[in-house]
């Protein structure tokens, strides 16, 4: 039997209910160097504690390559360590980018018209580094907390931004100069201070005009530890990290310590991906941001194989893998099998499931251009009926759900 139904009536109803439908996905990446994972868990950061409290984290992650900067946020952009990316200190000489490029690079392969920008205070990350991606790299004093943090602010601000990375270096400077070390006021105190740039930040964020219509993952880390005044070796302080992945729709969990996965640091490598997967690492900033980027259910950034990545997405752990995005194809329901006619319509059409498909029901989500819901259903027939005759004029995307397997149809409205 056909069912007829009147989306405008439905309206009010559907889009009180559904938090998240179709957002935008944009990624803000938060780099503190040289702080100790027991450090930042002592020091007072209720920014970042908020952010803990939104999505996935742990304070036990492994540090698996070199424990210097510029091999350890290249591994952190580009999601693979130095034997690929190249880079073994801080003059980052013999980098590969051009083979393995940073994260932004490789989403625009998908989404090429997002605009990113990186601040960055220290020089090199900005000078030395190149097929980054970013749209904008701008710079300033190293390790000028406040500075940073309005900078970030402003860009946080650009109507545009789809992807921004902002990088904090006092913590690191503050280790070198007087002990990465928890009991040391100092590098606690320095923490503190990027905490609280990171509450204008995600304050700034929040504000967004357009923030209701956005799906922000946040990504927060550290490149490494650090012992007495330095860093760069195998001891346990050097590589014991933590790894923040936030957002205002992520579940909530927190990883506990897993097996020393080896590292990169020693020759021969040891490392066991089995276990390095099992936790957060390094790499996985970069795999879980393209995820988000370019979402789709069938997607997954690390099987891509002309990538050779060796970090792995985190998103579906942070609940953030579902199908609320339009605007991109799913496959994973055969199309050809689901038919929309008239399409173009002036309002009224129908959807009919072909009988050789073994579906009793459909559930359907029709959503406009933003992505918002403008009609909601379950259990509706195989051969039903809707009508948008009342809805603005433009271009509508369908979900037809049939069990787990959701295909998307577009829908003009003239
Ligand atoms: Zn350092």
């Amino acid at each position: 039997m056909k069912k007829i139904i009147t989306l405008h009536l439905l309206l009010l109803v559907t889009s009180m209910q559904i938090f998240a439908g179709g957002q935008k996905r944009k990624v803000l990446v938060i780099g503190i160097d040289g702080t100790r994972a027991d450090a930042l868990v002592q020091a007072n950061t209720p920014n970042l504690d908020s952010l803990v409290a939104k999505g996935l984290s742990t304070f036990d992650a492994w540090h698996i390559d070199i424990t210097v900067s510029g091999p350890s946020w290249s591994s952190i952009m580009c999601g693979v360590y130095h034997n690929k990316h190249g880079v073994t200190g801080n003059s980052y000489s013999n980098s590969n980018y051009n083979t393995y490029p940073y994260f932004p690079t490789r989403a625009k392969e998908l989404k090429p018209n997002l605009k990113c920008i990186q601040y960055t205070e220290w020089a090199p990350m900005s000078d030395n580094v190149y097929n980054d991606g970013w749209d904008l790299k701008l710079k300033g004093p190293d390790g000028a907390t406040t500075t940073t943090g309005t900078a970030a602010v402003a860009q946080i601000q650009d109507p545009d931004v789809d992807v921004l990375f902002t990088y904090f270096d006092a913590v690191d400077l503050t280790g070198h100069s007087s002990g990465f070390n928890p009991n040391n006021a100092a590098y606690i105190l320095a923490i503190e201070g990027v905490d609280t740039e990171i509450g204008k930040m995600m304050t700034a964020l929040r504000a967004r005009p357009t923030y209701d219509q956005e799906d922000w993952l946040i990504l927060v880390t550290t490149d490494h530890g650090g012992i007495g005044t330095g860093h760069g070796g195998n001891t346990i302080t050097e590589r014991r990290i933590w790894w923040i992945g936030a957002s205002d729709r992520a579940t909530v969990s927190s990883i506990p310590a897993k097996a020393d996965p080896g590292s990169y640091n020693k020759t021969p490598f040891n490392v066991d991906t089995a276990i390095q997967h099992q936790s957060p690492v390094q790499a996985d900033i970069a795999a879980t941001a393209i995820h988000h980027l370019a979402y789709s259910p069938t997607f997954r950034p690390e099987n891509q194989a002309a990538w050779a990545l060796d970090g792995r997405s985190w998103l579906c752990e942070m609940g953030l893998c579902n199908e609320k995005l339009v605007g991109i194809k799913e496959n994973t329901l055969d199309e050809n099998r689901i038919s929309v006619y008239p399409n173009p319509t002036s309002g009224k059409f129908n959807i009919s499931v072909s009988s050789d498909l073994n579906v009793q029901s459909i559930s359907v989500r029709v959503l406009d251009q933003m992505g918002r819901i403008v009609f909601e259903g379950e259990n509706l027939s195989k051969n039903s009926s809707f009508d948008l005759s009342n809805n603005q004029r433009g271009i509508y995307f369908m979900e037809v759900k049939t069990q787990n397997k959701v295909t998307v149809k577009k829908i003009v409205v003239n």
